[in-house]
């Protein structure tokens, strides 16, 4: 059932044919991208890309082949709540607004330390 060719990650390491770490996961990041649609697709990466942080949308932009503008666009539809994309209507409709930004500073810090 999946329809979509699997992205080959483009990374400079697993270019590298060299043991690496990560190569499985950046091959299941493609293969799960494999089966969402385009604007999940960009969710995601920019998820990923936002949980490594600096230097993330590069990677993830290198990972999926998408352009690293896609992956920032996601970036900020995530960051409003998705509110107002296309493909975001994952809300039922008529079912109200997004709740707006729950900010939580204590568990922000301590994301924050996990690093
Ligand atoms: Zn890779």
């Amino acid at each position: 059932m999946s329809s979509l060719p699997v992205h080959r990650c483009e990374c400079a390491r697993c270019r590298a044919h060299k043991p690496y770490s990560d190569r499985a996961y950046h091959h299941h990041i493609n293969l799960f991208l494999s089966c969402l649609n385009e604007p999940q697709r960009r969710w995601f990466a920019a998820l990923e890309a936002m949980r490594i942080g600096h230097g993330g949308k590069q990677l993830l932009a290198e990972i999926t082949g998408l352009a690293p503008m896609t992956i920032r666009r996601g970036c900020r539809e995530l960051k409003a709540g998705l509110a107002s994309c296309p493909g975001g209507s994952l809300h039922a409709p008529g079912g109200g607004r997004p709740v707006a930004e729950v900010r939580d500073p204590e568990l922000e810090s301590a994301v924050e330390h996990h690093r």
